[in-house]
């Protein structure tokens, strides 16, 4: 009986050791600079404040969610984000409150996909579609996990319908290009004015997808791994 606790307590010292080291790898593979705990993000939001990441549906009036990485209906077909949040430094949240204003004047309104993305999510992405025109590289990190990147389009402010593009979000093909010519009139009017919005408001795009668009002052936020729980509790602090 002893021998059989002795070999038990074996296996476990194994099994937390090799889970250990598991959690260490996965965390950092790459050994990037990270944000990776709630004091280092308060700290560097303490020595500039624009590295503050605002909450999109607090700040931002009729602002809509649709967090496809907080349920099932995403590529990866399973729920990433424990919590439906958009988060964005706040340069990005403060040029989406001025294009909700204006898009608001037409009767139009943004409802955004994903805003700031942990880095963990960008490791499990790779490996779940390792293809890097549609995938951020984990070797280098995705501007989402800077809080600088936003996957959005526009809906009918008062009927909360979407307006047609040339694609579903994420759809990984050719017809999501900027460069996509042959699609519909009405989806491509609907491109450029999501495109017009973006471009005069700090944001750069991204060729490959209408729907992902980069804050164009972007090099001096770090990459983070804060899960949307811990932005929580520091929120509700
Ligand atoms: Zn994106």
């Amino acid at each position: 009986m002893k021998r059989f606790y002795i070999i038990l307590g074996l296996a476990l010292l194994l099994f937390t050791a090799c889970s250990s080291n598991k959690g260490e790898v996965k965390e950092n593979p790459y050994k990037l600079e990270i944000i990776a705990t709630t004091d280092a993000y308060l700290e560097s939001v303490k020595q500039d404040s624009t590295n503050i990441l605002i909450d999109l549906e607090k700040y931002i009036p009729g602002i809509v969610l649709d967090i496809r990485y907080a349920d099932t209906n995403n590529f990866t077909k399973s729920k990433i984000y424990t919590l439906p949040k958009a988060y964005l430094r706040k340069p990005a949240a403060d040029s989406l409150l001025k294009i909700q204003k204006i898009l608001a004047g037409k009767g139009l309104g943004l409802k955004v996909y994903d805003a700031y993305r942990p880095y963990a999510a960008t490791l499990y992405f790779y490996k779940v579609y390792p293809d890097t025109t549609f995938v951020a590289a984990p070797w280098k990190g995705s501007i989402h996990n800077r809080g600088c990147a936003v996957d959005l389009s526009i809906i009918d402010l008062k009927t909360g319908t979407e307006l047609k593009m040339p694609t579903t979000f994420d759809s990984f093909t050719d017809q999501a290009s900027h460069n996509c010519m042959e699609i519909d009139s009405t989806a491509m009017a609907n491109r450029s004015l999501l495109k017009e919005v973006m471009l005069s408001h700090g944001f750069t795009l991204y060729d490959a997808e209408w729907w992902h668009y980069n804050l164009k002052q972007r090099d001096n936020y770090k990459l983070m791994n804060l899960s949307f729980e811990e932005l929580e509790a520091i929120n509700n602090k």
